[in-house]
């Protein structure tokens, strides 16, 4: 008899949790963005929840929480109720660098977050303000060498993929005297480089497609094998003599941990959708973004993704003095 109360009690909670899925969302969706509106990571997380919005018949409105490189949103991701309206765009910063850069860190990456996807790989490109004495980027490398130069680098805070990645550069280069400028994302640094306010970045493609073709700015080169058919003009950094200098960022989709399974494979279905669709697709493809194939949309695939990007930074930035 307990048995089968027991059992009859296990299949309720299973056709509410499945019936919940099924009408899910029923109000907005909240989507936060760990970075300040019109950066990368805030055009990614649009692009998506304009989808989302469109195919599950909710707003999914982007929140932007930005602070501490991305970590104070990220956390802000694992205080939410795992109800599946509160989810984020995070990225190689927000999920793979940070422990390695904050000791006391409030989340871990790869236990305190249900992954539904990655998104977009972001290929990134080191750039400069339009009027940077420097023609390409053998002649920005003798400038950043030069100690009787400061140069100012503008990041999105400590961990950020824009902070590692530069702190990466600057590392195989052996400067040590730059001037480094924090924002609260990459927008808002794009925005003072193209005003001449900084000297140079390295960022995600996708935040810098228009302003290179506008020529707003300057590209010495992409840190990728291959050119990007998004902007074939940019030399890749081998092609541009500095081979060793390859790096690559991404941004995935994340709930917090306990989100119901239900809702996670419903959010996972309609985002596999969303790079299926050929609007979605063509303006994430445009801003240079690299799609992942079937294989790498699946959350094992994201949480494979979380636990070598946390393996590979770690001893890449304890090594890598900040500066
Ligand atoms: N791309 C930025 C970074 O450096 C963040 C942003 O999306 O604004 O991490």
């Amino acid at each position: 008899m307990k048995r089968m109360i027991a059992s009859i009690a296990a299949a309720l909670a299973l056709s509410i949790a499945s019936a919940d899925a099924q009408s899910y969302p029923t109000r907005p969706v909240t989507v936060i963005v760990p970075f300040a509106a019109g950066g990368p990571t805030d055009i990614v997380a649009r692009i998506v929840s304009d989808y989302l919005s469109k195919t599950l018949g909710q707003q999914f409105i982007v929140e932007n929480v930005a602070g501490a490189g991305g970590t104070t949103g990220t956390t802000r991701l694992t205080q939410a109720t795992p109800d599946g309206y509160t989810l984020m765009m995070g990225h190689m910063g927000t999920h793979g660098a940070a422990p390695a850069l904050y000791p006391n860190l409030k989340y871990d990456p790869t236990k305190d977050f249900e992954p539904i996807g990655l998104v977009a790989g972001t290929p990134i490109i080191i750039v400069a303000r339009k009027d940077f004495p420097a023609a390409n980027l053998q002649e920005f490398i003798a400038r950043a060498k030069n100690t009787g130069e400061k140069l100012s680098q503008a990041h999105a805070g400590v961990g950020s993929v824009s902070f590692t990645t530069c702190t990466l550069l600057t590392a195989q280069l052996g400067v040590k005297h730059h001037r480094v400028v924090a924002y609260r994302g990459t927008g808002p640094a794009l925005n003072d480089m193209v005003g001449g306010q900084v000297d140079y970045m390295c960022d995600q493609i996708v935040n810098l497609v228009e302003q290179i073709k506008g020529n707003a700015i300057k590209a010495y080169a992409i840190a990728t094998e291959k050119r990007s058919p998004a902007l074939p003009d940019v030399p890749t950094t081998k092609e541009a003599g500095l081979p060793d200098y390859q790096v690559s960022a991404w941004n995935a989709l994340f709930a917090p941990k306990g989100t119901p399974k239900d809702i996670l494979a419903k959010l996972n279905e309609t985002y596999v959708k969303a790079l299926d669709d050929e609007a979605t697709r063509k303006r994430l493809l445009d801003l240079g973004s690299v799609l992942p194939d079937k294989a790498g949309r699946t959350p094992e695939a994201l949480a494979t993704l979380v636990k070598s990007e946390v393996a590979r930074w770690a001893p890449i930035l304890k090594t890598t003095p900040a500066q």
